[in-house]
């Protein structure tokens, strides 16, 4: 396993993390986190929300008894709960924590759930917009007031936040908020957009993890498309290019994975101890390669301009990106999700009007209502094939 820096807090993690949300129950977990742990892991991503069934029953309490015995200067710690101003707080699950006194409480908990007595990262999860920024971080009686006095106690020693937020708005709340010493961000080799923050936070000695790096299970199985442009990767499955390309992203500290397999984590772990998990020619040659898949047109880069905007309502960003990895990618498993959007209106692509409003404010110019058509059509095919 290979080990780096959490930007200038002094703290190594393996290069390959633990995503704690995907564990079946406590015996998985055990199981799962003893193999990770003889493999050289040793970064928890932990949430108090995850797989929450009561108290005393949930993935944190699961985690925390499968690293009871184990050094604690062995492990680096992240908790975190969610704090974005909305909803009822519930704060027994860490969500919609909205005050100083309900973060205290909610830190409380995770630290009695876990067994320790510090945690070395505590993140604000899913902090993606400006409100969420302005309700968490700003004015008096905040969550980031708890955060910080319980950093000047020792229980927490540096905090961040996980974000799904636009490149801009994460670059500016890590600007404006020098406490935060690590950020989680969403970076799949499909989803480009977000290296602005990966390269704010080198400059600027903060880490980076990044979730989603199969973009929610899409990038696996075979893409005939790179082995005919990169004849080197043939026969490499996606989801190990997918983990290659994200760790040989300079300024990326640990790239996680919510593994409930032992197979799946072996392979992971394998990757994230090769010292040459992409050399900068062969990241060179397969982002040169998207140009020709895609015969010069520009590629979405999931910036997410275009979220909110369109008046039908679709989820544009999102169609964008499952579209290019049916069409540019070939990758089966975007394919069959497209079929299935056969007959569903929330992402209905004959919805477009083709306005140009979210051309409009697409930074790539992507041809958008065009690509809606193909679309459909894709849909309407791949639908009909699969009836057969
Ligand atoms: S062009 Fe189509 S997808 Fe774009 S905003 Fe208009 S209706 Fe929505
Ligand atoms: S369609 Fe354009 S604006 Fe929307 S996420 Fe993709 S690149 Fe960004």
């Amino acid at each position: 396993m290979l080990y780096r820096k959490v930007g200038d807090t002094g703290i190594d993690v393996s290069a390959l993390g633990f995503g704690t949300m995907r564990f079946k129950g406590a015996e998985n977990a055990a199981e799962i986190i003893a193999r990770g742990l003889q493999l050289g892991m040793n970064y928890f991503d932990i949430g108090t929300a995850y797989s929450f069934n009561t108290s005393d029953d949930n993935a944190e309490a699961w985690t925390g008894a499968a690293l009871r015995g184990v050094p604690r200067e062995r492990l680096v710690l992240s908790a975190k709960a969610q704090c974005r101003g909305e909803g009822e707080p519930k704060v027994e699950r860490g969500l919609g924590i909205a005050t100083r006194d309900q973060m205290w409480q909610c830190l409380e908990n995770s630290l009695k759930r876990v067994g320790v007595d510090w945690f070395d990262f505590y993140q604000l999860w899913d902090m993606s917009a400006p409100a969420h920024f302005a309700a968490t971080c700003e004015g008096a009686d905040t969550p980031l007031q708890a955060l910080r006095e319980a950093k000047e106690q020792g229980l927490i020693k540096h905090l961040g936040f996980t974000t799904h937020a636009k490149s801009a708005e994460t670059v500016e709340w890590l600007r404006r908020v020098p406490d935060f010493r690590t950020v989680t961000i969403y970076y799949n080799f499909a989803d480009l957009a977000c290296e602005e923050v990966i390269d704010y936070a080198q400059a600027n000695g903060i880490g980076v993890n990044i979730m989603g790096p199969l973009r929610g299970g899409l990038l696996v199985g075979e893409s005939a498309a790179f082995a005919r442009h990169l004849p080197e990767l043939a026969g490499v499955p996606v989801q190990e290019i997918a983990l290659r390309f994200l760790l040989s992203y300079p300024g990326v500290s640990s790239v996680l994975s919510g593994m409930n397999e032992i197979a799946h984590l072996e392979q992971n772990a394998a990757v994230a101890a090769d010292e040459q998990t992409m050399t900068s020619a062969q990241r060179h040659a397969f982002l040169a390669a998207f140009t020709e898949l895609t015969g010069g047109e520009p590629l979405c880069t999931g910036c997410k301009y275009c979220q909110g905007v369109c008046p039908e309502g679709l989820p544009v960003f999102w169609m964008m990106g499952l579209f290019q990895l049916h069409e540019v990618f070939h990758l089966a498993s975007a394919s069959q999700q497209l079929a299935g959007l056969h007959g569903k209106a929330r992402a209905d692509a004959g919805k477009c009007t083709a306005c140009q409003t979210c051309v409009e404010a697409c930074p790539q110019d992507l041809p958008i209502p065009e690509r809606m058509k193909r679309m459909k059509q894709a849909v309407e095919e791949l639908h009909a094939a699969a009836e057969e």
